[in-house]
């Protein structure tokens, strides 16, 4: 085991590793070019039965699992949505780990719990959300959507399914048709079953169809069943469509249904005034939730849960049936605000994030990122051979090449899905594919945290490079 004066030498060693990765991230591709199982074979079968030198291990680090990892971190990775990290993120998570502390209750850290809570409060009024509410940080956006999932069960049944495991009643759970799979995969894991997610059709641009979502509602009422929850997206992962929260809250309301907001991308662009539109309705939703470790640049996890009605969540997830007694206390034990009982030290990473870019340094990235999206759709529109598939908004594109006109469906899906292997077999970029409507795109998302013109410019020239000779 390392002592006390080793583990200062080494703790320096590690951190200019860490400097020396991310200065030369570039070299590596994105994706790295395994097969399943490479990795695992070149470690040992068992566990060494003596101790091992720490450089060692430090040196089979890097021999081993470094070129064996997707970078996210690499300015080329426009796959999936991102999880930025930042220098100020990456401080923070060394200290935490240093501290090791458990932010279960209010007690068992102090500290933590607070910054936790006026960590929110920041994140909640610099994104132009209600004052009123209250939040909770969770590990991912799945995790509070479940727990969202579940605060709306029990208040549609009145705690019945907590209390007695059934509310004689089926209850329906609502959501468009590109919504994330974490809702029906909460509804699943709710108890309400996969086959009380009802999809609602989407209009042209990909947002749920209100008109249609009440009437589904009315027949299910109808025919005796329990709306319970209705989850809207604002930035869908497809195509980043946003839903009506408006006309759908007003439903939400009229129904007496929970409306649970999914924001866990786009959420953070909304500490841009001219993004603030998409939240018109805000103040009808029950919970709502946003992943600060997607674009915010405070790194993996940290995912920002809010709801309107504490004292409700806490009536669903509160082991101590003593609670509501206590209700006085002025602390909070938030263990109380959801299912896991040991709880991660997240707060300090916004903390120091939000205290190092500001809100000015913060939105400058944000739309620094916008503006890089908007030259790579102006290029791409200008190109014959090359199609915009969905809206545009903020940083994500869904194009797709069509190198001769009047081709089939078929026939553009295959093609655009090999384009899609050559271009990602380059390894400067990493690029995910989709499917709208029955048609293959390739898609792209913007917003790693040092993402620059010059990727951008190399990107444009490598589509055109690759499409022309395919
Ligand atoms: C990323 C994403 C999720 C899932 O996020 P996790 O934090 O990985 O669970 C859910 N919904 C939307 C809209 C997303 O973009």
């Amino acid at each position: 085991m390392l002592q006390k004066k080793d583990f200062r030498k080494q703790a320096h060693i590690v951190a200019d590793m860490i400097a020396d990765h991310l200065e030369n991230i570039e070299q590596f591709r994105v994706k790295p070019d395994l097969q399943p199982g490479d990795i695992r074979s070149r470690l040992p079968e068992y566990a060494p039965g003596n101790t091992e030198a720490f450089a060692d291990i430090l040196k089979a680090y890097n021999d081993i699992i470094v070129p064996g990892i997707t970078q996210w971190q690499h300015p080329g990775f426009m796959a999936l949505f991102p999880s930025n990290a930042s220098y100020e993120s990456i401080l923070a998570e060394m200290l935490v780990s240093g501290l090791a502390v458990n932010t279960m209750n209010w007690d068992t850290s102090p500290a933590a719990t607070e910054l936790e809570e006026r960590m929110l409060e920041w994140l909640r009024d610099i994104c132009g959300l209600p004052k009123h509410w209250k939040g909770v940080l969770q590990d991912t956006a799945s995790i509070a959507t479940l727990t969202a999932c579940i605060a709306a069960r029990e208040k549609a049944t009145h705690f019945a399914i907590q209390q007695k495991g059934s509310a004689g009643k089926t209850l329906v759970v609502y959501c468009s048709d590109q919504t994330h799979y974490s809702i029906e995969k909460a509804a699943m894991s709710a108890g309400i079953g996969k086959e009380n997610v009802i999809k609602i059709p989407t209009d042209e641009k990909f947002a749920l169809r209100a008109d249609l979502l009440e009437q589904q509602m009315q027949k299910d009422i109808a025919d005796g069943k329990l709306p319970c929850m209705v989850a809207a997206t604002l930035g869908t992962t497809n195509s980043l469509a946003f839903d009506p929260l408006k006309a759908i809250g007003d439903i939400c309301n009229t129904y007496r249904c929970w409306l649970h907001v999914d924001a866990a991308y786009a959420g953070t662009a909304f500490i841009l005034e001219e993004y603030r539109h998409y939240l018109d309705g805000i103040e009808l939703a029950d919970s709502y939730v946003f992943n600060p470790h997607k674009w915010m640049m405070i790194q993996f996890d940290c995912s920002a849960f809010y709801v309107k009605d504490p004292m409700h969540l806490q009536k669903v997830f509160s082991y101590d049936p003593e609670y509501l007694k206590k209700q006085n206390s002025a602390a909070i034990n938030y263990k109380d605000w959801g299912i896991p009982l040991g709880r991660r030290f997240r707060a300090l990473k916004i903390w120091f994030v939000l205290r190092s870019m500001g809100i000015a340094g913060l939105q400058e990235k944000i739309r620094g990122h916008i503006t890089l999206a908007q030259s790579f759709f102006n290029a791409i529109k200008n190109e014959p051979k090359w199609e915009i598939m969905a809206p545009f908004a903020m940083n994500v594109l869904c194009i797709r090449h069509v190198p001769e006109a009047g081709m089939r469906s078929e026939q553009l899906n295959a093609h655009n899905k090999e384009l899609l292997q050559k271009i990602n077999a380059d390894g400067r970029f990493d690029l995910s594919g989709t499917t709208l409507r029955g048609e293959y795109v390739i898609r792209v998302v913007i917003g790693q945290s040092y993402v620059e013109e010059k990727h951008v410019e190399s990107l444009i020239e490598l589509l055109l490079e690759l499409s022309a000779s395919s």
